[in-house]
């Protein structure tokens, strides 16, 4: 759950207290390690005693461990106001209605969401309070699911999400915005493409790297750009929309089973892999960049069918992976494993006969590529056709996270390895694909004349 201020006890509010700093003081803290300035936060539930946590210029937040103290001192006060000022979101007939269910995540944090000194703001009124465009777009219904970090979503979140989304289909919304934790927006993504099929109007997944508190934040954009998606775009598929270039200028949609967040804290960080991105959105335009998706049609039904086993393993293979691990997987009741492998999609020798032992007890195994980009091609070296004569079925380029997922909603329709297979194979939402975009992965890497020329601008 979303941390909770506790107030701090036992020797961190004493070393403040000895000092004579308050909690939202400006201070300035001379330590063994260096000096620090920044504002002294709320503690939060999951906080120790021995650290202090000041908020710093850039945004981050620092644990300063009490005993590493040697002097503080009180430069200023500012004390954060948590209540967003709510205001009634008014309702236009003529506008767009869309539904947004929250999970939790930076994006549901008003202030940063380490500190505990949070509050979610998803009710209309404060979402309208913070984010006024937003009544430019549409008429907004709030409903608050869950309030974790994406790291605690999981199967049991993925259906429950699934079901309420075909409930308010059922009502009749234009489209729906879920606001989740950016960590692990893409798994939930592939589980909802799976889950939902069908959607007669654009499902659309947003969150923010950066707490809205802070100058970068962009959950404000994010949630213009997904709530004018959810709204007016021609796109009814499960996506992701986030930040596109590093600067403000777009969004991008990302076809849910094609998306991955590729940086731990830049706010483009989402990125369609293996595939063209869907489209680019501004505050007033769709930019189409594909032709081949579901188009909103009110009139489909949209089908939902919430399944998983949650007995689904990836291991994300490395060299002198020992087989033990296997073994621990099929003496733990694992009924389905994907495998990262090397290149190609490779893993060492000794791992074959655990591999083996998987197809006798019926654990399918699949076999995916670390380097995300490109297929498993198996044929090519012997190796890879003796892992496919012990059973293990390669995935096309369907990404790790995305097979796992689908294994996890195979598995969890049928046992029947046959059946399982077929499944896995039968491509949904474009999660295997017959090309990928030839010089896609080379984008900003050099190898394409004209990233050869943007690259000598640098290197004169
Ligand atoms: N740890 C957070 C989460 O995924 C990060 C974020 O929201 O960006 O829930």
């Amino acid at each position: 759950m979303i941390n909770v201020f506790k107030g701090y006890k036992g020797r961190a509010l004493s070393t403040l207290k000895e000092f004579q700093m308050r909690v939202w003081g400006d201070a300035v803290i001379k330590t063994t390690r260096g000096e620090f300035s920044g504002i002294i936060l709320p503690r939060s539930e999951n906080d120790d005693d021995y650290h202090i946590v000041l908020k710093l210029k850039t945004g981050y937040n620092v644990g300063i461990d009490v005993n590493t103290i040697t002097d503080m001192q009180e430069v200023g006060y500012r004390e954060a106001h948590y209540k967003i000022p709510e205001k009634d979101f008014p309702f236009s007939p003529d506008k767009p209605r869309v539904k947004l269910f929250g999970t939790g995540g930076t994006i549901a944090s008003r202030l940063d969401y380490r500190t505990g000194a949070v509050i979610p703001a998803f009710s209309p009124g404060e979402l309208y309070g913070a984010v006024p465009e937003l009544a430019d777009i549409c008429n907004l219904e709030t409903e608050k699911l869950f309030a974790v970090f994406s790291e605690n979503m999981g199967p049991k979140e993925y259906m429950k999400l699934a079901v309420a989304i075909g409930d308010e289909i059922a009502r009749g919304v234009d489209g729906i915005v879920i606001g989740h934790g950016t960590d692990t927006l893409h798994h939930t993504a592939a589980a909802l493409s799976y889950m939902i099929q069908k959607s007669p109007v654009p499902i659309v997944l947003v969150g923010s790297q950066r707490s809205s508190d802070r100058p970068s934040s962009d959950a404000a954009l994010n949630l213009i750009h997904a709530t004018t998606t959810a709204s007016r775009c021609e796109i009814a598929e499960v996506m992701v929309c986030m930040f596109g270039p590093t600067s403000d200028e777009y969004a991008l949609l990302h076809q849910g089973t094609r998306v991955r967040k590729m940086h731990s804290s830049y706010r483009s960080t989402f990125r369609t892999i293996g595939d063209t991105p869907l489209a680019m959105v501004t505050r007033d335009k769709f930019t189409y960049l594909k032709n081949d998706f579901n188009r909103r049609r009110k009139d489909r039904h949209v089908e939902i069918k919430p399944y998983f086993e949650e007995k689904v393993a990836m291991v994300y293979y490395y060299p002198n992976m020992m087989p033990d691990i296997i073994y621990s997987l099929i003496d733990n009741g694992y009924k389905g494993i994907v495998i990262a492998g090397t290149g190609l999609g490779h893993v060492n020798k000794p791992l074959y006969p655990a591999i083996r032992k998987c197809f006798e007890l019926k654990i399918p195994v699949y076999m995916t590529v670390q380097t995300l980009w490109g297929y498993v091609h198996m044929f090519v070296y012997d190796t890879g056709r003796d892992l496919m004569s012990s059973g293990v079925i390669p995935t096309g380029n369907m990404l790790p996270e995305v097979a796992y997922i689908k294994l996890g909603w195979a598995l969890g329709q049928s046992s029947d390895p046959a059946t399982v297979k077929e499944i896995m194979l039968n491509p949904v939402c474009h999660d295997i694909t017959e090309k990928e975009p030839y010089n896609g992965y080379l984008i900003y890497q050099g190898g394409i004349p004209e990233v050869e020329e943007f690259i000598r601008k640098f290197h004169k």
